[in-house]
């Protein structure tokens, strides 16, 4: 079992491989659908607003947003999130579409270049068994 430090509460917990202990687990999914409601109803919102509004911490609407979980229509984005390659802001995820792509296909190529022609390894014929004794 491993002890890990809750990435929210920063209190340590016993972590099955996740970052965020099961208290603030489990405030994440309310903050959730409190910020989900929100935003279906203010499609053109940001994230300070909707902190203030919903009285959910920036840090968990930003992990939702970095989760995909949540998307903010907003024109530029905001500045909230930057696309992880190019920093383009983008609205959800971590990679703009453009690099969504180029990373998929650089992908493809690592599969087809991994065909390579395996040199022969030769055996040597031993023939019975040598006693080699000093
Ligand atoms: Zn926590
Ligand atoms: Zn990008």
């Amino acid at each position: 079992m491993n002890i890990m430090q809750c990435t929210f509460c920063k209190k340590p917990f016993q972590s099955l491989g996740g970052r965020i202990c099961p208290a603030c687990m489990e405030q994440i999914d309310k903050d959730f659908v409190t910020v989900r409601d929100y935003i279906y109803e203010h499609k053109h919102s940001n994230i300070d607003r909707i902190s203030k509004e919903t009285e959910v911490s920036k840090q968990i609407i930003m992990h939702l947003l970095k989760e995909g979980r949540l998307i903010i229509d907003s024109p530029d984005g905001d500045g909230l999130l930057l696309c992880e390659m190019c920093r383009k802001p983008i609205n959800t995820g971590r990679l703009c579409k453009d690099c969504t792509g180029k990373v998929a296909s650089s992908m493809d190529k690592n599969v087809s270049d991994n065909k390579k022609p395996e040199p022969k390894a030769e055996v040597p014929n031993i023939k019975g068994s040598a006693k080699i004794n000093g």
